[in-house]
């Protein structure tokens, strides 16, 4: 099965919590986040941002929010997956 690393796993994050991906994918994801607290996080931190990342078009999103967003990311795709 596909092993799932951080790196892959944030580009896959937005898919996946925007419902868009198969099923096969979303479990090896569930898989990895279960037992990934920087994913989990993530994931946790998204969830809390209003939908409006997810409903409102690009420039719609708060310039701080989006910022912020995309930090978050690069920082977190930025460690290294293995250990
Ligand atoms: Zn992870």
């Amino acid at each position: 099965m596909s092993d799932l690393t951080c790196a892959r796993g944030v580009d896959l994050l937005m898919d996946y919590l925007e419902g868009v991906l198969s099923v096969a994918v979303k479990e090896s994801i569930d898989r990895h986040v279960g037992g990934c607290p920087r994913c989990l996080a993530f994931v946790a931190s998204y969830r809390e941002t209003p939908r409006v990342l997810r409903d409102a078009t690009a420039e719609e999103i708060p310039a701080d929010t989006k910022r912020r967003l995309e930090k978050f990311v690069r920082e977190l795709s930025k460690r290294s997956p293995e250990r």
